[in-house]
C-alpha cells in the first residue's frame, strides 16, 4: 500500500477556501465597537456640525430669526408662546410623559417646523437631540438598552414600519411594576426620507446591541386621520402627518389627560392660522400632479377661512 494521496483540489474548492480565509480576516479585522457606539456618515458629521455652529454662533440678527419661533424677526410668534406656556405651567396635574423630539438638523431654524413649538410651550415635557450628535444618541440608547435588559421599557421610537407595534398595544404589554412611569416618545422630525434614514440608524445601533428596536405606530384609525397642515403644505402621503400632530396624537392614545391634548391641538390649529394671515406660508391648496386622485389636500374650514383674510 502506497502513501495515500491527497486528493486534487478543484476550482471550486479554492473558491471556497478563499471565502472561509476572507471571512476569518473579517473576523479578526473587525474593530471592537466602543461602547456601542456606532458612528454617522462623513457627510452627516459635516453638515451637523455646520448647522449647529451657524445655530449657536450667529445672532439672531445675523440668522434673521427669532431663536425660540423660529420665524423671521419681524414675524415673531413668540408673545402668542409665552402666553401658552404660562397656561400649562399651572395645568394640575401634569401630564405624565416625555417627548424626545429627535430632530434633523435640516429642520433646526425650518420656519415650517411644527415639533419645536412644543418646546416653548410645555418644556417640562419635552428634551430633544438632533441627528448627528452621536453623545447624546449613544445615550439614548444606552437607556434602551438598559430598559430592554432590565425588563422596565419606559422609551419608544415612533415610526411607522411594518415591525412596529401600536402604541397601545406596546403600552399594554409593558410589566405591571412600571406601567404607572412616564413613557418616553422618541419623535423623528425631519422630511419622510430624513426620518427613514434616523430610523434606520436607531434600529442599527439597537441590532449591533443585540437588543429589539422599540418601534411604535400611531393607530391612524383607518383613513380617520388627516393631516393638520393639509392646504398649507405638502405631505408626502395621506398617512403622513406633522411631527406635532403626531405627538399630540401619540399622548391620546398614551391616555394622556384629553383637555391637555385637546389645548394642544388648539394650539396646532393657533399657529397654522398665524403663518397663514402673516403668510409665512401662503397655502398650497391644489395637488401635484403626483398626488393627483391619491391625496386629499382640501384645507379645513379654518385654513380655507384663513387663507382668505390678510391681517396686514
Ligand atoms: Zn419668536
Amino acid at each position: 500500500m502506497g502513501i495515500p494521496r491527497l486528493p486534487l483540489l478543484h476550482q471550486s474548492d479554492f473558491i471556497i477556501l478563499f471565502t472561509v480565509k476572507c471571512f476569518f480576516i473579517n473576523m479578526t479585522a473587525k474593530p471592537r465597537l466602543d461602547n456601542f457606539k456606532v458612528d454617522h456618515h462623513e457627510t452627516l458629521h459635516t453638515s451637523y456640525k455646520a448647522k449647529m455652529e451657524w445655530w449657536k454662533n450667529e445672532t439672531d440678527v445675523e440668522k434673521r430669526r427669532c431663536k425660540v419661533c423660529w420665524l423671521r424677526s419681524h414675524q415673531c410668534y413668540c408673545d402668542v408662546l409665552q402666553q401658552k406656556r404660562s397656561k400649562y405651567e399651572a395645568w394640575d396635574p401634569r401630564p405624565n410623559i416625555n417627548v424626545c423630539i429627535y430632530y434633523n438638523p435640516i429642520e433646526i431654524a425650518r420656519t415650517a417646523n411644527t415639533a419645536h413649538s412644543l418646546e416653548a410651550t410645555c418644556p417640562w415635557i419635552c428634551s430633544n437631540i438632533v441627528y448627528g450628535d452621536l453623545a447624546n444618541e449613544t445615550a439614548l440608547l444606552d437607556d434602551i438598552e438598559a430598559e430592554y435588559r432590565e425588563n422596565r421599557p419606559q422609551t419608544c421610537i415612533m415610526f411607522p414600519s411594518k415591525d412596529a407595534k401600536l402604541l397601545s398595544e406596546w403600552m399594554g404589554a409593558r410589566p405591571a411594576a412600571h406601567s404607572d412611569k412616564p413613557i418616553r416618545l422618541v419623535m423623528l422630525d425631519g422630511t419622510f426620507p430624513g426620518a427613514s434614514r434616523q430610523a434606520k440608524y436607531l434600529m442599527n445601533c439597537c441590532a449591533v446591541r443585540g437588543i429589539p428596536a422599540p418601534l411604535v405606530k400611531l393607530d391612524l384609525e383607518g383613513d380617520a386621520c388627516k393631516s393638520a397642515v393639509a392646504g398649507v403644505m405638502y405631505q408626502p402621503g395621506k398617512d403622513k402627518i406633522c411631527t406635532y400632530q403626531a405627538i399630540v396624537m401619540a399622548m391620546e392614545q398614551a391616555k394622556i389627560d384629553p383637555l391637555f391634548c385637546r389645548s394642544l391641538h388648539q394650539d396646532l390649529e393657533d399657529w397654522i392660522g398665524y403663518i397663514l394671515r402673516t403668510k409665512v406660508k401662503l397655502g398650497k391648496s391644489k395637488p401635484r400632479n403626483s398626488m393627483k386622485n391619491e391625496m386629499d389636500v382640501t384645507p379645513t374650514a379654518f385654513i380655507a377661512e384663513a387663507l382668505s383674510v390678510s391681517v396686514n
